[in-house]
């Protein structure tokens, strides 16, 4: 089944976004047709952000699929995705950290993770403090993780129309990138969603994660 708008949507952020920023499309408490319908467009990076609705997704879509975790894991749940999970972008403890090695080294793979950075000003559970993802960084540079590729960080800015304060929070995020790209080089900056991804890429964003703006709002049941 086609869904016209769905195509619209999908055409028109594609037409938005600079050749360096990177599309994944969330396609979080959207059926499987809708994803298939924007996989047949081309797109191949998609992001999830319950482990469960993605084990129920994942065996109904195309294996290409590059699939991205991007909500909070917790570390009794690493194991059901691990040997087929592309990019875990929501890495916010070291203990999640560790575990994601462990599994990779039991499934005889590296896994690509970011680490989210708690960056909103707003209160926010989970993210690391800028103190502790500098830790983990150099912990992984010496060896530690040895099954993780640590390709870059991860924020979310303030649910707010303040653009200002967005693009402080996302700036912010920029620098610390770029300070750890210093000791070893970073590849991907996610920020940036259908809110606030104009101000992520002129921030210095190199990966955006959009749902709501493709998709439609979301509805919870
Ligand atoms: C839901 C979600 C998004 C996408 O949000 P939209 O506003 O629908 O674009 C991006 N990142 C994370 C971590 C999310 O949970």
């Amino acid at each position: 089944m086609n869904h016209p708008i769905l195509q619209e949507n999908y055409k028109n952020i594609c037409k938005k976004l600079p050749p360096h920023v990177q599309l994944v499309v969330v396609s979080k408490t959207h059926p499987v047709a809708m994803i298939q319908n924007v996989y047949d467009m081309g797109q191949r990076h998609f992001g999830e952000n319950k482990v469960q609705e993605l084990l129920e997704k994942q065996p109904l879509l195309p294996e290409d699929i590059c699939w991205h975790l991007i909500g909070h894991l917790q570390t009794n749940k690493v194991k059901q995705i691990i040997h087929f999970i592309d990019v875990i972008e929501s890495v916010d403890s070291r203990k999640l950290m560790a575990e994601i090695n462990k599994h990779a080294a039991k499934a005889n793979r590296t896994v690509k993770v970011l680490l989210q950075v708690k960056i909103a000003e707003e209160d926010t559970k989970f993210g690391l403090e800028v103190s502790e993802t500098k830790e983990l960084f150099l912990e992984w540079m010496q060896g530690q993780y040895p099954n993780v590729e640590v390709n870059g960080l991860m924020g979310m800015a303030t649910f707010t129309d303040d653009e200002a304060q967005v693009s402080r929070e996302f700036s912010f995020l920029k620098q610390l990138f770029k300070q750890l790209s210093l000791q070893k080089e970073l590849t991907t900056l996610s920020m940036g969603m259908s809110g606030d991804y104009p101000v992520a890429i002129d921030c210095g964003s190199t990966s955006v994660r959009i749902g709501s703006a493709i998709f439609g709002e979301r509805d919870y049941l």
